[in-house]
């Protein structure tokens, strides 16, 4: 059978959204993005129908949060049974069953040897920044190393480590100190300029091999802070080696190796965190976004011995809501007894497609992912690689337009973050219309 979506019947914004968007603008926050103008009225899977009864194709999932799908019927189910018993107690200083089963669910999964221990937040910035407390705590070591590309969310702590995007830190410093910066793996765009693998993956030894040389001694890092594939900063992909050799760094000198799998964690490469598409074994993970499907939800899971921090050291109010436990549970179950494996299956159908549309349009410069965390970095040439930063904004708009929902990352990448209950024809379906607007745009470009 057909898709029933996308299916455009006003203009866009049409009349009711507009209305939205005009009460907005006038009372919200002007910093926030607002990348086009889609108005929610409601979701299911991965149909959106703005408030004019217009219906999308979401290939974007709220920025790769709604994993199961918008509105997940077991989801809701366990949101809506919850919500009947007690809406909130405090985990920090009381007990339920659902923060005790998801601590032992997550610490089960999480891919550490031996005891672990979990802490709860309500979202990816403060699971950064109680790592980032965990770390200095543990260790009594000063130093945090992060990397460029990096975002790691935009409270003050979070944002120390955030090196995404100048405005994101522009007039907000000083920032944490200790805090340094290396170059990311980054190979489409290498920072030193040399070619994968005669490199010997000169990146990830950066630290060992300038920083540690000019500014401390291993001994006085903390940790090391890494997203297993950039997201923000682009969807890229390291080499393999590259995370194995910060292993083999941060173990010889007793570094926490932190990993951000806030945005490619939960099933979204295909394996429960990405790190394990790399064979590496983390000592903290942080997970939020999809953790809960939607509600605020962020976790640290650490080594037993990392958070054996003393009773009142560190806590929160709202952090392991019981709503956003019991829709964290509720989505466990949906990754382990199918999402992960789609995730697997459709990621490798949306690689194979779009890798086919870069040999078609010269605007694609470099398909990457894992999974369905698939990004494709948009050039204006061939031979320089010049960033075609204006389009990738231009053509998630156009995209828009058309019914497909799709977001920009990085300064030039499209990103695509599904739900990973995607279907095959959904896949399909999303190709089809970035090819036409691939097209349209290349078109109008020629005919300059
Ligand atoms: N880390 C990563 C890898 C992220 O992608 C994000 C959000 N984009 C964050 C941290 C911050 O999460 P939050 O917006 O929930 O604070």
């Amino acid at each position: 059978m057909a898709l029933s979506y996308p299916k455009i019947k006003t203009e866009l914004p049409g009349k009711r959204a507009k209305e939205i968007i005009e009460k907005d603008s006038q009372y919200t926050s002007s910093s926030y993005i607002k990348e086009y103008p889609l108005v929610i009225g409601r979701g299911e899977g991965a149909m959106v129908e703005d408030v004019d009864g217009n219906q999308f194709l979401d290939f974007m999932a709220g920025i790769a949060v709604n994993i199961t799908g918008h509105s997940h019927p077991k989801v809701v189910e366990a949101i809506k049974k919850q919500s009947e018993k007690f809406l909130h107690i405090c985990g920090t200083d009381f007990y339920y069953a659902s923060f005790a089963n998801l601590a032992e669910r997550l610490a089960k999964r999480a891919p550490i040897a031996g005891e672990k221990s979990v802490f709860f937040n309500n979202s990816g910035s403060e699971a950064v920044d109680t790592a980032i407390k965990l770390a200095r705590h543990y260790t009594r070591r000063p130093f945090i190393i992060a990397f460029f590309g990096a975002f790691h969310g935009r409270t003050m702590g979070a944002i120390s480590l955030t090196s995404s995007k100048p405005s994101q830190r522009s007039f907000f410093g000083p920032f944490l100190p200790g805090v340094y910066h290396v170059p990311y793996g980054y190979c489409y765009r290498c920072p030193y300029n040399l070619e994968y693998d005669s490199c010997r993956i000169y990146c990830a030894e950066a630290i060992e091999k300038t920083l540690c040389k000019s500014h401390m001694s291993p001994e006085e890092i903390a940790a090391i802070f890494v997203e297993p594939i950039q997201g923000e900063g682009g969807y890229i992909v390291p080499p393999i080696e590259f995370h194995q050799k910060l292993r083999d760094f941060t173990r010889r000198h007793n570094i926490l190796l932190v990993v951000d799998e806030i945005q490619s964690g939960m099933g979204r490469t295909g394996k429960f965190l990405a790190i394990e598409n790399f064979n590496v074994e983390p000592d903290v993970i942080l997970l939020a976004k999809g953790l809960a499907s939607g509600l605020p939800l962020g976790a640290v899971i650490s080594k037993k011995k990392f958070m054996s921090w003393k009773a009142g050291t560190h806590g929160s109010t709202f952090g392991g809501n019981p709503l956003a436990c019991e829709a964290a549970l509720a989505t466990l179950d949906l990754i382990e007894k199918g999402l992960m494996m789609n995730a697997l299956n459709m990621g490798s159908l949306l690689m194979e497609k779009l890798k086919k549309l870069k040999e078609q349009y010269s605007l694609i410069g470099d398909v990457r992912g894992r999974g369905l965390m698939v990004g494709v970095e948009l050039i204006k040439d061939r031979k320089t690689r010049e960033p075609a930063r204006q389009e990738s904004h231009e053509i998630a708009m156009q995209a828009f337009q058309k019914g497909l929902l799709l977001l920009p990352c990085g300064e030039n990448v499209i990103r695509f973050s599904p739900s990973l209950a995607i279907s095959a024809q959904e896949v399909d379906m999303a190709v089809e219309i970035f090819s036409e607007v691939l097209g349209q745009y290349e078109r109008k470009r020629e005919s300059r």
